[in-house]
């Protein structure tokens, strides 16, 4: 019986190369967005043509908690069972830091921190020895400065913090780790100036940003049996900085 991952967020960028990396691994998936039902809608067609792996698409608002707790029942309704969770849905603001609105903050806290949260404890309840959950964090804020967007920061900072307390919370069946991503080439950035993205990959010692297929193959491995021993931590993947 094949495996079933979740990945939040998984539409586009990083979650959706998550995905089909999962796929290629023989796993079902289940593809969360938020309002991309056609991005996600061809993802399925994709993974299930080309991978011959089940996948089912499901539109939930991580930050909410009645969706989330309905999107968990329709996956173990539909498939029995829930085996990896990737907690990657996540939103940014780029603005001066006189701009930045209280709403905004909230919101930001809402869906990069409280919606990991409630996944990973609705998830739980149906986990069982061997599971595992993976966030996907940021080195913004530990490595960075970036004050256009010092609310993303911080939740990307408690979002490493809650991968610790998960790690203990769900031991010893459930491990959960974290990454800690630099740059990747998503959609995130697309609006980034082309001299600000050239002086970028200067400090980038491997000289550019992450494909998204790189990082869902780390993302992959920390929920694999190669990484079994490995639990509580967050791995910097960003091709090395400064
Ligand atoms: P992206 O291309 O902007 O995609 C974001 C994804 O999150 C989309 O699938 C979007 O769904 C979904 N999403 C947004 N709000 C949601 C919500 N409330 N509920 C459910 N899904 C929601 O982002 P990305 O660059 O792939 O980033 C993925 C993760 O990596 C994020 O957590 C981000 O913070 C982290 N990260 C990215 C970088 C980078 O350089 N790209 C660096 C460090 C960390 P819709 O398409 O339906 O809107």
């Amino acid at each position: 019986m094949n495996k079933v991952v979740l990945v939040t967020g998984a539409s586009r960028g990083i979650g959706k190369a998550t995905i089909i990396e999962f796929a290629k691994n023989g796993y079902n998936v289940v593809i969360n967005y938020a309002n991309s039902q056609k991005a996600a809608e061809q993802l399925k067609a994709v993974v299930e043509k080309e991978y011959k792996v089940k996948a089912l698409t499901i539109k939930a608002d991580v930050s909410n908690e009645n969706e989330v707790k309905q999107m968990i029942e329709n996956i173990v309704s539909e498939f029995g069972r829930l085996d990896a969770v990737v907690n990657n849905a996540g939103i940014v603001w780029d603005r001066s830091f006189d701009e930045i609105t209280i709403e905004e903050f909230r919101r930001t806290l809402d869906v990069n921190v409280i919606g990991a949260f409630i996944v990973a404890r609705e998830a739980s309840r149906y986990m069982k020895k061997g599971a595992t959950i993976v966030n996907v964090s940021s080195t913004n804020g530990t490595k960075t400065i970036s004050p256009e967007c010092l609310d993303y920061n911080i939740s990307k900072i408690g979002l490493q913090s809650l991968t610790r307390d998960l790690a203990f919370q769900f031991k010893p069946n459930i491990r959960v780790n974290a990454i800690a991503i630099g740059w990747a080439d998503t959609d995130m950035n697309k609006d980034l100036p082309k001299d600000y993205i050239e002086s970028e990959n200067e400090k980038i010692w491997l000289g550019h940003f992450a494909k998204p297929e790189q990082i869902a193959e780390i993302i992959y491995f920390l929920s694999s049996e190669k990484s079994s021993y490995i639990n509580g931590e967050i791995l910097t993947v960003d091709g090395g900085y400064c």
